[in-house]
């Protein structure tokens, strides 16, 4: 069949599709309006959050695609990812979850592997830590994000996360940014602490040319001189990937200063930045967490960050450039 004839079928298949779903939208509008009547005689409100999160994770429970559960990013919003740097129980997720949801943060990040640099220290949970992560984030509707140290990981961490990623060690392994590339579900590539922009984009090429286009971007700062600090967060890198790439931006201000007592100040910097959204690790009891102690907020903190970030107001994200 020539490319002519097989657009004008497949258009002729879109077109029934398109009536059907109007017929649908008008039915769910009647029995909607109906509901608000049946609210106003018994004088609630209208409009119920509860309900209409819940009605989202029934709908993303059972969605197979290829619409993905969207991470939403990259539009007008500034969002938040966090969640405690790694899985360590079902009571410590759930602890995190419950914090997010209450301040609308829809993404968790869920790490079942950590890249250590001592082969002695806590290596992750594995598989178990993805299925806390799940469990959790069906629990208050939140997305898994969820780091993939090899790809030979891929399959298995698919049945668990709503999108991958890959962590700064591993920013320049081709093999695995192909083989995500060829993934369904979005992939947030970090920097490596040694990459320039040029090799980072590089990076997010391999992703990218192996077809899947769905690539969030995350600086988490570079290696320099400071000594009271982890790494340097390298802010410029965002008004600089946003004009080079049009990707979705995110900070991290755990990683990129590896100490909690400046990360409001660096929210606050990534907020006015132009960046999509920041990235922090948040652990019930900091103190005792089994990897990067130093820099995870406690639950006051999060809460403290979070009015931070929501007083400063924006009408609009700033202009990238
Ligand atoms: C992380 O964000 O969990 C992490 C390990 O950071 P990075 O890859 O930037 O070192
Ligand atoms: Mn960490």
């Amino acid at each position: 069949m020539s490319s002519t004839n097989r657009l004008k079928e497949l258009r002729n298949q879109i077109d029934p599709i398109n009536l059907q779903i109007l017929e649908l939208l008008n039915k769910r509008a009647e029995i909607a309006l109906e509901i608000g009547k049946v609210l106003q005689e018994m004088g609630t409100r209208f409009y119920d959050p509860q309900r209409e999160a819940e009605m989202l994770t029934a709908l993303q429970y059972v969605n197979e695609g290829p619409f993905s559960n969207g991470l939403q990013l990259g539009n007008d919003s500034f969002e938040l990812i966090a969640g405690p740097c790694a899985v360590e129980s079902y009571e410590q997720m759930d602890q995190v979850g419950a914090a997010l949801a209450a301040r609308g943060v829809k993404m968790i990040r869920g790490m079942g592997y950590k890249p250590r640099t001592s082969p002695y220290d806590f290596q992750g949970m594995g598989e178990e830590g993805l299925k806390i992560a799940r469990q959790v984030a069906n629990k208050y509707g939140l997305v898994v994000i969820s780091e993939v140290l090899d790809l030979s990981l891929i399959p298995m961490m698919d049945e668990y996360v709503d999108a991958f990623w890959v962590g700064a060690r591993n920013m320049q392994n081709s093999f695995l940014l192909r083989a995500l590339g060829k993934q369904s579900k979005p992939v947030l590539l970090k920097r490596s602490f040694g990459a320039t922009l040029k090799e980072y984009i590089y990076a997010a090429e391999y992703i990218m040319s192996s077809g899947n286009h769905q690539v969030i971007l995350m600086e988490r700062g570079i290696r320099t001189f400071s000594e009271w600090t982890r790494n340097t967060l390298d802010i410029s890198a965002v008004p600089l990937l946003k004009q080079e790439t049009h990707l979705p931006v995110i900070v991290d201000i755990s990683h990129s200063a590896g100490r909690r007592d400046i990360a409001n100040s660096l929210g606050r910097v990534a907020r006015v930045s132009g960046a999509d959204g920041l990235m922090v690790e948040v652990h019930p009891n900091p103190d005792v967490a089994m990897s990067d102690a130093k820099q995870q907020l406690n639950l006051d903190q999060f809460n403290h960050l979070m009015d931070d970030i929501e007083s400063i107001s924006m009408g609009h994200k700033q202009p990238a450039v």
